[in-house]
């Protein structure tokens, strides 16, 4: 199954892609989380992505599409794939679909949360430094305060989740990204889903969408 999961900065993308990628035995590929570990590793690609990132502007097409292309081309994508913040712009979405001609996207799940959530929750939310799993401090918090619970690693504020630099993202968001929406409407392959409601009430209404027993 070859996946789109959409949705504004906070909706929650991150989240259910972590249940359904296990669900569904699909890589995870996240242009968001792919970035953060190159800007940890200092390499190029993190140096470049890190001031569009810090200012929540989005780093330029040609450097995500060319990533997304080269990360789409390893066999574990055989069998399909779940993309998490990608695409972002028209352009990105046109790059996918030129690059997938013999194997389109299947779904466009657009995970719809309300404003007002959105900011909560990226304002609480807190990463683990060793794996990336995301909790929230008053939604989703660990067993152990500042600990994840899968691995002890020290959680952290992600950088952009300040209130000045998340305004811009979801700024960004409603300029170049929303019109995603329309997008993949017109191509008969948008699927809404409720995000403003607790996270397995979201799952639920993402494999029912999929067509996919729980279980
Ligand atoms: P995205 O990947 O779309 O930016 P995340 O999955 O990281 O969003 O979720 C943002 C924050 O909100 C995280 O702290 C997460 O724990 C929390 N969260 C995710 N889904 C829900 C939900 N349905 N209800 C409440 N909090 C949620
Ligand atoms: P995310 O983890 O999805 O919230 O992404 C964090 C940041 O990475 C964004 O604010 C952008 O600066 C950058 N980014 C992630 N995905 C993309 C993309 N598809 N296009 C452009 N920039 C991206």
């Amino acid at each position: 199954m070859r996946v789109i999961l959409m949705g504004a900065p906070g909706a929650g993308k991150g989240t259910q892609a972590e249940r359904l990628v296990e669900a569904l035995k699909i890589p995870h590929i996240a242009t968001g989380d792919i970035f953060r570990a190159a800007v940890k590793e200092g390499t190029e690609l993190g140096n470049k992505a890190k001031s569009y990132m810090d200012a929540g502007k989005l780093v330029p097409d040609e450097i995500v599409i060319g990533i997304v292309k080269e990360r789409l081309m390893k066999p574990d994508c055989k069998q399909g794939f779940l993309l998490d913040g990608f695409p972002r712009t028209v352009s990105q979405a046109e790059a996918l679909d030129e690059n997938l001609k013999d194997r389109p996207i299947d779904y466009a799940v657009y995970i719809d949360a309300d404003f007002d959530d959105l900011v909560e929750r990226i304002s609480g939310r807190r990463i683990c430094s060793k794996c990336g799993k995301s909790y929230h401090v008053k939604f989703n918090p660990p067993d152990v305060r500042g600990v994840c619970d899968d691995d002890g690693g020290d959680l952290y504020q992600r950088d952009d989740d300040n209130e000045e630099t998340a305004k811009e993202r979801l700024e960004v968001y409603n300029e170049q990204t929303s019109p995603l929406i329309k997008y993949y409407e017109d191509k008969g392959l948008l699927k809404r889903v409720n995000g403003s409601q607790d996270p397995n009430g979201v799952y639920k209404e993402i494999l029912n969408v999929l067509g996919v027993q729980e279980g």
